[in-house]
């Protein structure tokens, strides 16, 4: 029987879960108290043990989050540095990045990804670095924190910062061939987390966190996200990034779920890497502690992409390009960037598609996935083929 699998799907959404949070909701509704309250300030406390201790901040959103970790190191003519402040991010992310680093008043420099990989490699970011370079944005691209340990090595040789942007990849672990894994957001100086919905940790709404390595900073970040206020003055000029109670409300419950959730969320990558290691197209990366934020494959050309994304839609199963674009090809940003190609990441902006995956998948669901994605790659690879090869009624 054909079935719709949706790009994504919220345990909130669902019976027990929206009956069970619907209630924890309405307590807070009876408090009273709905910005910066006790939810918020509970929630900051557990996302520090996530984050092996550091201290945490709750704000408004993710996009948020980066702004005031740059503002925070003093990154940008806004940030108390200069307006010549150059951060190096990858070209192939959220558009937040680049946004985040022009408005703290830096310079963006856009990182080509690194051949056969959605991330780029420490030489690229070792190549893109100018005496003027202040700091490095690490994106654990889709919930892949590979890289980390040798970028922030490198970033502590060159006395650079390390921005760490866990919006995929909270959850994620990582480390060097010898040491213990340890958790994506512990490795830079100051760390930013999105709770939009469709991450690994995920609100119903926006909101967002940040964790510094320095809790001077996290006290300065605390400051910036309330107008600059404490103990009845204003220290600074700052921002409106508050959480909400509600939101740290849902969150809180989620975290009670987090761990079986990042599990599972492995356990179905295993099964799609599994499944499709004959199919005619890149899959993603299989790292140890890999969080599993989307699952996003290559295609070998934009026709065939094209084609394949078409056909699984026939069969119900949605699908998403992250990213259409490169940073440095979007209209708005093209002015910081020049006329520099970054081949890889262009080549990945034409190829790439992300498959369903998350928790609320159920097995029946991730069976239906594993055979429309192979009877589309067979169509894709034999393009007079139309037979069943794998049977989905
Ligand atoms: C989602 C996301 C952001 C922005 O987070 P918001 O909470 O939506 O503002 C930033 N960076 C990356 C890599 C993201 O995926």
């Amino acid at each position: 029987m054909k079935k719709t699998i949706p790009l994504f799907r919220s345990a909130a959404a669902s019976e027990p879960m929206a009956a069970h949070l619907g209630q924890l909701c309405g307590d807070v509704l009876r408090s009273g108290v709905y910005i910066l309250g006790p939810q918020v300030r509970m929630l900051e406390a557990r996302l520090s043990g996530l984050l092996k201790g550091r201290e945490t901040v709750a704000v408004g959103s993710g996009s948020e989050a980066l702004l005031l970790a740059f503002k925070t190191l003093g990154i940008g003519s806004a940030g108390g540095g200069t307006a010549q402040d150059e951060v190096l991010l990858p070209s192939y992310t959220f558009i937040a990045c680049a946004e985040a680093v022009i408005a703290v008043g830096a310079r963006p420099v856009f990182v080509d990804s690194a051949v056969d990989d959605f991330l780029p490699s420490l030489e690229h970011f070792r190549e893109a670095r100018t005496p003027r370079t202040r700091a490095v944005l690490a994106v654990g691209l889709f919930g892949d924190p590979t890289g980390l340990p040798e970028l922030a090595a490198y970033c502590r040789g060159e006395q650079l910062h390390l921005i760490e942007d866990v919006a995929q990849c909270l959850g994620a672990r990582t480390g060097d061939a010898t040491a213990r894994l340890e958790p994506a957001g512990t490795w830079g100086d100051a760390t930013a987390m999105s709770f939009y919905p469709t991450k690994t940790l995920g609100a119903a709404g926006d909101a967002g966190a940040l964790a510094f390595r320095d809790p001077r900073h996290a006290q300065q970040a605390r400051l910036l996200r309330n107008h600059g206020w404490s103990d009845g003055r204003h220290h600074c000029l700052g921002h409106n990034s508050r959480m909400d109670e509600l939101q740290a409300c849902l969150l809180n419950a989620a975290l009670d779920d987090f761990p079986a959730a990042i599990t599972r969320r492995q356990t179905i990558a295993t099964r799609y890497l599994a499944a499709w290691s004959g199919c005619p197209m890149r899959l993603p990366r299989d790292a140890a502690g890999h969080a599993w934020n989307y699952f996003v494959v290559a295609l070998p050309e934009r026709r065939e992409r094209d084609r394949f994304a078409a056909r699984l839609a026939e069969s119900g199963v949605a699908t998403r390009i992250y990213y259409e674009q490169p940073l440095h090809r979007h209209e708005a940003l093209r002015a910081w960037h020049g006329a520099r190609a970054l081949p890889h990441s262009e080549k990945l902006a034409d190829c790439s598609l992300a498959l369903p995956l998350y928790p609320m998948l159920d097995d029946e669901e991730v069976e239906y996935v594993i055979r429309a994605v192979r009877q589309a790659a067979v169509e894709i690879a034999d393009p007079g083929l139309r037979a069943d090869p794998c049977d989905l009624s």
